[in-house]
């Protein structure tokens, strides 16, 4: 590039994006996804993201665009520099880097930039959602009792039948609310333990040296 904004003296050398800078300001979604792969590598993209949000630089810097760098500020959030190659990654029609549907990480691009996940999208959504509930009524299926009234609520969630252990845990639950229900109704109240200080009687409450 040529420009010299101020992070360039944090470099020890020349960086990444000065062989090959018209990649950088490229039209071409091919030529500027190349670019966001190079800034992936550079020791001063965090620095270099920071001042070209500030500038409102354009082109990819700070291994973003320039409507990305802009999302991210509207939206007040803080650069995070995904672990995905970026080969797996693609421009869409605002020029952000998204990954192609059928994914939890698409399903989750969607809902941030207020979008209605596409089919694809909510299926796979779907099935990590079933996949997690499956994983969470094994481990209420392990428990001693061999089910909880968590676990079933998960069976009903997953539109099964649910098995005895969980419904004996919902039916102990139920028998104890009615009891609890019950000891309320009749007024029945707790018993403080011994050892709790008994109220002064009304006589004590009067100052010493007034007279009666
Ligand atoms: S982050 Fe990218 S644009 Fe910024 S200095 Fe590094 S290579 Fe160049
Ligand atoms: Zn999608
Ligand atoms: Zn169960």
């Amino acid at each position: 590039m040529n420009l010299t904004p101020d992070f360039l003296d944090q470099a020890t050398g020349p960086v990444p994006c000065s062989q090959e800078p018209d990649l950088f300001f490229s039209l071409d979604d091919a030529d500027r996804i190349r670019a966001v792969k190079i800034c992936r590598g550079c020791p001063l993209l965090v620095a270099c993201h920071a001042h070209a949000t500030d500038a409102d630089e354009l082109g990819v810097w700070g291994g973003q665009t320039r409507a990305e760098r802009r999302g991210l500020r509207r939206r007040g959030g803080v650069l995070q520099v995904p672990a995905e190659p970026v080969e797996e990654l693609e421009l869409d029609d605002e020029d952000r880097l998204r990954r192609e549907c059928g994914s939890v990480k698409a399903y989750r691009a969607h809902r941030k930039f207020g979008e209605t996940p596409c089919r694809r999208c909510q299926a796979a959504w779907d099935a990590n959602v079933e996949t997690e509930r499956r994983a969470a009524l094994e481990r209420e299926h392990a428990l001693p009792a061999g089910g909880s009234v968590t676990g079933y609520h998960t069976h009903r969630r997953l539109n099964e039948p649910t098995c005895d252990p969980c419904r004996a845990a919902l039916r102990v639950q139920a028998a104890e609310r009615r009891a609890a229900d019950k000891r309320k109704q009749s007024g029945l109240t707790v018993v403080p333990p011994a050892d709790d200080p008994a109220p002064p009687p009304a006589s004590a409450a009067a100052p010493s040296g007034r007279a009666a």
